[in-house]
């Protein structure tokens, strides 16, 4: 009897793309006409037919798409509950709808390395026979014993082997590319860590050796934690130019998912034409980020809360203003591979002031002790400018006057008091807090420079406009602090129009709801509720029974 020639012979000759969008629907009729929105330009998808209340009555109508489209490579997937995904049948019942897909067309298939240990030889023979086969594995909590699974998986042919794990710190997304690395010279890889820290897996898995990786479709529609949407992946990301010689970068934090940074910042190498990306470190402790610093590595870091103060011990040497300060946003790593601090709250409150007036004997105000204020009362003083300094807490304001030879004022005061300026550096106003921290009255100044930039008007500066007054906004001191950054990593003019442009865009949309974090789709939050059953190494006798028709490997090339 011939055997059947695998449907992905057909894209032999082209090289898979990196980014594979995966698709959702509960009816075929929605997820086709995603997939039609979509095929042009991204023409390698994945089909979770397990989402189908039944997947294989689904198939007829998958089928007319992909006779529509042969241009399209897809993956159809249908996951068992039990593994992760929302099939609830046996496996004999998986194998027959994957079947049925391939004949439909679908080039590849992902089966579970749980599922294919529980087929006959003959049975998995068969399917890899008739289409490219996806072997998979996923843990939905942690990312360990990777090589262990892997020797496991790898006594079974595929024409891929993925292995998809949750990042539950910093340093598993490089245990992650680790394993990527030392197993992609043999076998055809895709690999990634799942979870708002598994990003750098994401976008740097490709450049370690995972031959794609998945998106969603937009956001809201992930399959997984912490997939990325295509078009971030892509625009924001520009994944399918990252390669071995691509410095990376990254803000650093906890929480770091809702920063605009890596818009602004990879906004800014984009413009520039700097081989650099930036990614989101959501590192829960200084130790994982330092081991991520080193072993990714990372050429430079935006330090954010609540590390500002931690990592400066961490630093081989730092600039005066972020010796005095005590805290640094702004990490370099030097030639000699030593970390290096700077401080640009420093030239992100001082810059829009000084293109607004001359600060030497300018009576400034700044409201507040904590970091920011730190940036603020230290740069003016620095230029010469009167500071002032009132805060909650008086004490905090007592001790950051005396040190950087301000004056502290009492808020009982303020009303008798005139500023050049008043900056407010408090988290009075951010986010979902209606409150100023000044009264109308005391606003006895010019200029009021409020540095909260979420939203982009704050009720502060809605009574400064009130009063006729000058105001500068928050976002002013975010792109300042992120151009200078710019110009310590890459030694080149920050492009501070394009980078104030992305910042407002992504503020207005965020605002408007565009980007706000919607639910997630439905699979995972199921699924991370339990770990794919750790894997038994595959008996040899069983690993010999598959083995039966392993041959050589099948060429779907990259
Ligand atoms: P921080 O170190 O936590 O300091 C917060 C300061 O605000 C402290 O002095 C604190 O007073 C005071 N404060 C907190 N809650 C208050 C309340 N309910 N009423 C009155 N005072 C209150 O924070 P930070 O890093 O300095 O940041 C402060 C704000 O600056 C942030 O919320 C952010 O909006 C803004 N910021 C903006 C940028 C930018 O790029 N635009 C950069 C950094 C910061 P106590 O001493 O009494 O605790």
């Amino acid at each position: 009897m011939p055997v059947a020639t695998p449907n992905y012979n057909r894209i032999q000759r082209f090289r898979l793309p990196r980014l594979c969008v995966a698709l959702t629907g509960s009816e075929p009729a929605g997820l086709l006409q995603r997939a039609e929105s979509m095929v042009r330009d991204n023409p390698f998808m994945e089909f979770r037919l397990d989402y189908f209340s039944q997947p294989a009555a689904a198939l007829p109508k998958l089928k007319h798409f992909l006779d529509l489209h042969p241009e399209a490579t897809v993956i159809a997937t249908c996951r068992r509950a039990v593994n992760g995904g929302k099939f609830k049948g046996s496996i004999q019942s998986q194998l027959d709808i994957l079947l049925k897909a391939a004949a439909a067309g679908f080039q590849l298939v992902d089966i579970e390395f749980q599922s294919a240990e529980g087929l006959k030889s003959e049975q998995y023979t068969d399917l890899r026979n008739r289409v490219g086969v996806i072997l998979s594995f996923h843990d939905f909590k942690a990312t360990k014993k990777l090589d262990d699974i892997f020797s496991g998986m790898s006594e079974l042919p595929a024409d891929f082997y993925k292995v998809v794990t949750t990042a539950t710190n910093l340093s598993d997304n490089v245990t992650m590319m680790k394993f990527l690395q030392s197993h992609s010279g043999k076998h055809e890889m895709v690999g990634l860590c799942m979870g708002e820290q598994g990003i750098i897996s994401r976008v740097l898995g490709v450049r370690a050796g995972s031959v794609f990786t998945f998106a969603s479709a937009a956001r809201g529609e992930e399959t997984g934690p912490g997939q990325v949407a295509i078009s971030e992946l892509r625009d924001t990301y520009r994944i399918e130019m990252v390669e071995a010689s691509t410095q990376v970068y990254g803000v650093a934090g906890d929480p770091v998912s809702h920063s605009l940074s890596p818009v602004m910042m990879n906004a800014a190498f984009r413009r520039e034409t700097v081989n650099a990306v930036y990614l989101g470190l959501h590192a829960k402790n200084l130790k994982d980020l330092l081991a991520c610093t080193n072993d990714i590595p990372l050429r430079g870091m935006s330090i954010t809360m609540p590390y500002k103060e931690q990592i400066v011990a961490a630093l081989s040497n730092s600039d005066p203003l972020t010796r005095q300060i005590g805290a640094c946003n702004t990490v370099v790593r030097g030639q000699d591979g030593k970390l290096y601090g700077f401080n640009t709250d420093v030239a992100g409150i001082v810059s829009p002031l000084e293109q607004r007036m001359t600060l030497p004997g300018k009576r400034i105000l700044v409201i507040g002790a904590g970091g920011a204020a730190k940036a603020a009362v230290f740069g003016l003083k620095a230029r010469n400018a009167e500071v002032f300094v009132a805060n909650r807490t008086a004490e905090h304001a007592q001790s950051l006057a005396r040190r950087a030879k301000a004056k502290y004022v009492k808020r009982a005061d303020l009303a008798k008091l005139n500023f050049d300026v008043i900056i407010n550096a408090t988290p009075l106003g951010m986010n979902g807090n209606r409150q100023s921290p000044l009264d109308e009255k005391e606003l006895n100044t010019n200029y009021v420079f409020d540095l909260v930039y979420t939203p982009a008007e704050t009720k502060l500066m809605k009574m400064a406009k009130a009063k006729g007054l000058h105001v500068i906004p928050g976002l002013e001191m975010f792109v300042q602090q992120g151009a200078r950054q710019f110009e310590i990593w890459t030694g080149k003019p920050a492009p501070v129009a394009e980078m104030a442009y992305v910042v407002s865009k992504a503020l207005e949309q965020r605002v408007s709801g565009e980007t706000q974090e919607q639910p997630q789709a439905e699979e995972e939050p199921a699924a991370a509720s339990h770990v794919a059953k750790p894997v038994k190494k595959a008996s040899p006798a069983k690993a010999k029974h598959v083995l039966v028709k392993s041959g050589a490997k099948k060429s779907v090339r990259r």
